[in-house]
């Protein structure tokens, strides 16, 4: 798998997804030795379960302990620290971490009780984890979702996780940005696999989950983050720790030369079946669902929250036509290749929520 790719998969099997989406990326190659100790970050900040939009889904775990154990490796555990005001445990129990950890005989690092050293960040010391740095292979899963205070957060973000509890406090204390962009210099992020099934739209503790069904694999933090922005309907430069860390060195924030590799279509009707709460609900009162995969609905509900936020929704719109009902059907404004006889139409099978959001802005 080169830098510059982002493999893609669709569908609600989660677990199988991963499996087929890390034999593509190859990762038991990128790992090499059998004994290398491999170790999966989640996203544990808080208690709540993965369906709230905040946690991984245990599935991802599931399904990269299986194709880990098929390749021959053993030395694999699972780290995370919650974030403060949350004990880890906590968190571990609500999103099922128990009985993953039990079925498949894995540990648990709770990193917020681990020793730590301080480490020179591309010029800032920072405390990290003892256990986070003595890993050979790190598997960072972040959630793909919104955040209040840094507008969203992934692969950089969420290796916040590997610091102590204090350590988390001066984050804050320092404006989130820089510090979040240094640690990204020394800490590892050796294979992304993204949890991007239903994260949140704006909040890291999750409470309007936004369903797109879909898994990614990345080398590149920065890159990911850079193309979550795409994903979300934000420019890049909205996100400051994604420049400042790409001119550290850590990744590329150039989506234009990322290979997008999907490896599957994405699936049709979860995306509008899916039972809708507080803000996600009032965006989806401006759209027509028929059909809509889940990816391409994300997206859609993603562009329109940029839109409020701009104050450009208002009652009385036409709503916006998505999903495979549509196929073959007349109409004024839609989104997404089905909708492609419609009077005004965006095309692409999903359209990012970026191109969504430059369409609407321009023909709504
Ligand atoms: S354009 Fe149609 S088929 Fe493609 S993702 Fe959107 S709803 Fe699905």
């Amino acid at each position: 798998m080169k830098k510059n790719d982002i493999l893609i998969i669709h569908g609600t099997d989660y677990k199988e997804m991963t499996r087929k989406l890390l034999e593509k990326a190859g990762l038991a190659d990128m790992i090499g030795r059998k004994d290398a100790k491999v170790a999966m970050k989640p996203n544990l900040v808080t208690s709540n379960p993965p369906s709230a939009g905040a946690t991984t889904h245990t599935e991802l775990l599931a399904g990269t302990i299986e194709y880990l154990r098929e390749h021959g490796f053993e030395n694999i555990c699972i780290m995370e620290g919650s974030w403060v005001g949350c004990g880890t445990s906590s968190a571990f129990k609500i999103a099922g971490y128990d009985r993953l950890c039990e079925k498949y005989h894995v540990p648990f690092i709770d990193l917020q009780k681990d020793t730590y050293r301080k480490y020179d960040a591309a010029g800032m010391k920072l405390a990290v984890c003892d256990q986070a740095m003595a890993v050979d292979f790190m598997i960072n899963m972040p959630v793909l979702k919104g955040h209040c205070q840094t507008t969203v957060t992934c692969a950089l973000k969420n290796n916040k996780g590997v610091i102590p509890n204090s350590e988390k406090r001066r984050f804050h204390t320092m404006g989130l940005h820089d510090p979040i962009a240094h640690l990204n210099t020394v800490v590892r992020n050796d294979f992304i696999l993204v949890d991007n099934i239903c994260g949140d739209l704006d909040f890291e503790e999750g409470g309007n989950p936004v369903v797109m069904n879909r898994i990614l694999g990345l080398c590149d933090p920065v890159l990911c983050d850079a193309y979550v922005c795409e994903s979300m309907g934000h420019e890049v430069d909205d996100v400051p720790y994604i420049r400042i860390a790409e001119k550290l060195g850590v990744g590329s924030a150039d989506t234009s030369k990322a290979n997008l590799i999907q490896l599957n279509a994405p699936e049709e009707g979860a995306g509008a079946k899916f039972k809708m709460t507080g803000r996600v609900k009032e965006l989806a009162a401006f759209t027509q669902p028929d059909d809509a995969c889940s990816a391409c609905y994300g997206s859609l509900i993603h562009a329109l929250s940029r839109l409020k936020e701009a104050g450009m929704l208002r009652k009385g719109k036409t709503p916006i036509a998505i999903g495979q009902g549509w196929q073959g059907k007349e109409g004024t404004i839609g989104v997404g290749r089905c909708t492609s006889c419609f009077a005004k139409n965006l095309g692409g099978c999903p359209p990012t929520a970026a191109k969504m959001l430059a369409f609407l802005e321009e023909n709504w």
